[in-house]
């Protein structure tokens, strides 16, 4: 059986493995003042909302009221980050490694510090963007949860 077709990633220490079903190219980069504070810089991540993360070291971390944050315990790579109840997965993309990647958007963009920007000609959304894209989803997963109870 050929497994060329999925894409494999690591952290640092190599406790955490990460599966793609296929390779990915796409970066999104999130400017937001959590990402930078859990990563000391931009994070960039790939969307993949079925890829497998496995590994003992692997830990997640609530941050906020409706998302959560894995990484490794062991070594601290930051691994992914989800909407809780969604499945929107976002994986950093500097687990894998790859030369090939382009940045297709940029998240948070209003919330970039000057001292650092992107030649990518990318996307840029705000977090006024966002919230329109995001509050309605949000809110009915939140309904439906309470609903469920
Ligand atoms: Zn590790
Ligand atoms: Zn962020």
């Amino acid at each position: 059986m050929s497994h060329d077709a999925q894409s494999h990633g690591s952290c640092l220490c190599g406790g955490v493995k990460v599966t793609l079903p296929k390779k990915l190219t796409d970066v999104g980069v999130c400017h937001c003042d959590m990402c930078r504070r859990w990563t000391s810089g931009p994070w960039m991540a790939l969307q993949c909302p079925n890829a497998t993360i496995e590994g003992e070291t692997l830990t997640i971390f609530k941050s906020s009221s409706f998302a959560e944050r894995g990484f490794c315990r062991a070594c601290g790579s930051a691994i992914f980050h989800r909407p809780i109840g969604g499945q929107e997965l976002a994986i950093s993309a500097g687990l894998f490694d790859q030369s090939d990647f382009v940045i297709e958007r940029e998240i948070f963009f209003e919330r970039k510090p000057p001292y650092y920007r992107f030649e990518a000609e990318s996307e840029k959304k705000t977090s006024l963007a966002l919230a329109f894209e995001w509050g309605p989803k949000l809110l009915w997963r939140q309904l439906k949860r309470i609903a469920g109870r």
